[in-house]
């Protein structure tokens, strides 16, 4: 059923790069025959999932949304693949994304945008917009997105659904094509907050194939949902909700969420984080340098498109200048420019002083709170080619998720309603390190 709703409605949407429907009803066959035997099947038996196409699966191409990526194929499984597989999960394809996950529309795809399945003019965000779109157009029950700087939240919010990114270092980046490395967490995509935790708990767990994975075993969470929220305390970022940008609709849904939370018995209080509005600023420092970093690996020999040429060198040149789209190009020069002698001190070490204090600024705000919230994003889903030219206002988008990322803390955007154009808005859960299991209470309780 799932593959036959994506054959009728994915031309329109765009969701998926690429659909494995024979590997995927084989699974089915398979899981099938286990039951009928009697057979054990994982906690997540037969759930149809999409993929974001920036997790390597074996034998079926991943691209990352980019032409550099064209033509290789994974010879493994990154582990949270494997994770799903063992769950029993059923993986449909890989879905689009911005380039390298550089991005908050899905324009950035060299292989054209995924459309919005509230209004296909419309962005899903991104850049897990894929998987977002898929799952809230009911082509999937679950999907896999990244976050580095609010990937699984942003599309989350901008498509109605729920998004989660966990406490750095609980779900393996083993076999994640790597942007900023101490930023990336993979995290659940699905159309309820009990749908987000069973897809985090699946995927959570310690790998030493991740030398940033945690040793201990992650926090359960299932356990949790149907608890409330009485006597949490509950810290409202005033200067987010406020803030000049948000949009009447998101701050008026935010509102009454917030009051909901007091209705059923939570204490809400607001909360400063003196060093917030410095978080963006940081964010496009740290990210871009790690990934200058990172996509240097892409040269033409070792993985995917090689343009030639007459030296090896321009062989790379060549390759990178074909390969590589023009946000990625302008990441790498930003980074490259931060990192690089005589203004590594003015700007990458600055920008890590800074993640030092927006990390103090939470921790403060942890020791009187169980949980804060804010807006997910300023507004909801913006039409197509609105901010494309804009660099600086597509930036703006993910103003309220970096904190959590620059912090390594678990966060997760909750649809609360529609504004008045009858776009979905998201409400921004975060909770302190290892905080999940208050973290997806408190989302519980509101749903
Ligand atoms: N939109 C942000 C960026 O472009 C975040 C991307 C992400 O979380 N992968 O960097």
């Amino acid at each position: 059923a799932h593959l036959a709703r994506i054959d009728a409605t994915d031309g329109a949407l765009g969701a998926f790069l690429r659909v494995t429907g024979e590997d995927a009803l084989a699974h089915a066959v398979d899981i099938d025959r286990r039951r009928e035997e009697g057979r054990p099947l994982g906690p997540l038996a037969g759930v149809p999932l999409a993929l974001k196409d920036i997790l390597a699966t074996r034998g079926t191409p991943t691209t990352c949304g980019s032409r550099m990526l064209e033509g290789w194929t994974p010879p493994y499984d990154a582990t949270v693949v494997e994770r799903l597989r063992a769950a029993d999960a059923i993986v449909l394809g890989k879905t689009n994304m911005d380039e390298f996950a550089m991005g908050s529309s899905t324009e950035n795809s060299a292989f054209g945008p995924t459309r919005n399945p509230w209004g296909l003019d419309l962005v899903p965000g991104g850049s897990s917009g894929g998987s977002a779109a898929a799952v809230g157009a009911f082509q999937a029950t679950l999907g896999i997105g990244t976050d580095t700087g609010g990937s699984i939240r942003q599309p989350a919010a901008f498509c109605g659904i729920v998004g989660m990114k966990p406490t750095y270092g609980l779900v393996s980046r083993y076999g994640l094509v790597a942007f900023g490395s101490s930023l990336d967490q993979v995290g659940p995509l699905a159309r309820t907050v009990g749908d987000a935790a069973r897809l985090y708990e699946a995927i959570a767990g310690h790998d030493p194939r991740d030398a940033t994975s945690i040793h201990e075993a992650p926090p359960t969470v299932a356990d949790r949902l149907d608890r409330g929220v009485a006597g949490l305390r509950v810290g409202v970022v005033r200067s987010f909700l406020d803030g000049d940008g948000v949009d009447a609709g998101v701050r008026a849904r935010c509102a009454e969420a917030i009051e909901r939370f007091e209705a059923l018995g939570a204490e809400v209080v607001d909360v400063a984080l003196p060093h917030a509005d410095r978080a963006l600023p940081a964010y496009y420092l740290i990210a871009p340098s790690e990934a200058s970093s990172n996509l240097s690996r892409f040269d033409g020999v070792r993985y995917g498109l090689r343009v030639d040429g007459p030296t090896a060198e321009e062989m790379m040149a060549r390759t990178r200048a074909e390969g590589f789209g023009p946000e990625v190009k302008r990441r790498i020069m930003i980074g490259t420019y931060a990192l690089s002698a005589g203004y590594y001190d003015a700007y990458y070490l600055q920008a890590q002083k800074v993640r030092t204090l927006v990390q103090r600024d939470l921790a403060t705000a942890y020791a009187d709170c169980d949980v804060l919230v804010s807006p997910a994003t300023p507004s909801t889903a913006f039409g197509i080619g609105d901010k494309v030219d804009d660099p600086l206002a597509m930036y703006l988008n993910d103003v309220f998720a970096v904190p959590s990322n620059l912090a390594g803390t678990p966060a997760l955007s909750l649809p609360v309603g529609h504004d008045a154009d009858g776009l979905p808005v998201g409400l921004q859960i975060m909770a302190p390190h290892l905080g999940e299991p208050v973290l997806f209470q408190a989302a519980a309780a509101l749903e």
